[in-house]
């Protein structure tokens, strides 16, 4: 038996249809039953995943007592609709993220103009924004049946399981990200916050954070105060010294930054940095990743004053600033 579940907390990895191939979800056992921790998108397969684990520890779906998502992101909101269905349980999400879910099921079209404009406005061409919408509305399905959704506010404590997890806002990678904080044994469940291998995507979303980036360095800062002892990701193993990991993030955003300050000295649109900095053939998906993430590394130096941005003829250029 591994440590974490001496304290009662299982990792359910789960398939995902993306390039990125698992999430893992957490499922905490308490004596008034049991609560998850994000839940993977809604797949057969997933959710097959899920029903041979309740299974195994025989749980009835009743027994799932409390539902937690870390952000609204597919692969973690994505089946929560449908646990709720079989459960009853009540989905716990923060404010900004219930708001991100509203924006898809109900004002999808709109968003989706919106980031058009965004991207339009920042150099792409297009003909890449048509495979673009409908990368975006294909991930619709990934995300049913519709839940509903109870409000958590960082800094509340939560018992999840048999324990006592502090919420933390972690905003960045998503505007309302949590992470929950077990200060007894030091447990970290991080979400997409800290992972062990990958460093989460940072991407600017149009009438949403306007410094997603800071936001992120800044979220880091707060982990780095706390003494964590492990950290339980959402994708690669639990790892202890987040400190060391939280190190090489930041390093990784501080070259990106250099690259993008270089570049964009000469005059540069997003699209052109993106072209320069990826200068391979992405799919529609990493090209948003690409966009969004340049356009939020743009948007921290602007902020910073160490860039500034010019609208000429229609289309943002950014400059070294004199
Ligand atoms: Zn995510």
């Amino acid at each position: 038996m591994s440590k974490i579940e001496d304290w009662g907390i299982h990792k359910v990895t789960l398939p995902l249809p993306f390039e990125l191939d698992h999430i893992n979800c957490y499922a905490l056992k308490g004596n008034a039953g049991w609560s998850i921790v994000d839940c993977g998108v809604n797949i057969v397969a997933s959710k097959n995943h899920w029903l041979d684990f309740m299974r195994t520890n025989n749980i009835r779906p009743e027994d799932i007592k409390a539902i937690y998502v870390t952000h609204y992101h597919p692969d973690h909101y994505g089946a929560a609709g449908w646990l709720q269905k079989i459960s009853g349980a009540p989905i716990y999400m923060s404010s900004p993220e219930a708001r991100a879910v509203e924006i898809f099921q109900k004002e999808k079209s709109r968003f989706i103009e919106a980031l058009n404009i965004l991207y339009q406005t920042n150099g792409m061409p297009t003909i890449l924004l048509d495979t673009f919408c409908k990368s975006l509305n294909e991930m619709g399905s990934l995300v049913e049946p519709v839940a509903k959704i109870s409000i958590i506010n960082s800094n509340e404590k939560v018992k999840i399981g048999n324990l006592y997890f502090q919420i933390i806002n972690t905003p960045g990678h998503a505007d309302g990200h949590l992470c929950f904080y077990n200060e007894q044994f030091g447990i970290l469940i991080s979400g997409d916050q800290l992972l062990p291998e990958i460093s989460p995507n940072i991407s600017l979303w149009p009438g949403r954070d306007p410094n997603p980036l800071g936001s992120f360095l800044q979220s880091l800062q707060q982990l780095r105060q706390l003494p964590i002892k492990l950290v339980l990701p959402a994708h690669g193993q639990p790892f202890r010294d987040p400190v060391k990991r939280i190190d090489q993030i930041e390093g990784h955003h501080r070259e990106r930054l250099k690259q993008m300050r270089q570049i964009a000295a000469q005059g540069a649109t997003a699209y052109e940095i993106v072209r320069e900095t990826f200068n391979t053939d992405l799919s529609p998906l990493e090209m948003r990743l690409a966009m969004g993430e340049v356009l939020a590394h743009l948007a921290y130096l602007v902020h910073k004053g160490e860039l500034k941005v010019k609208n000429e003829k229609g289309v943002n250029v950014y400059h070294a600033v004199d």
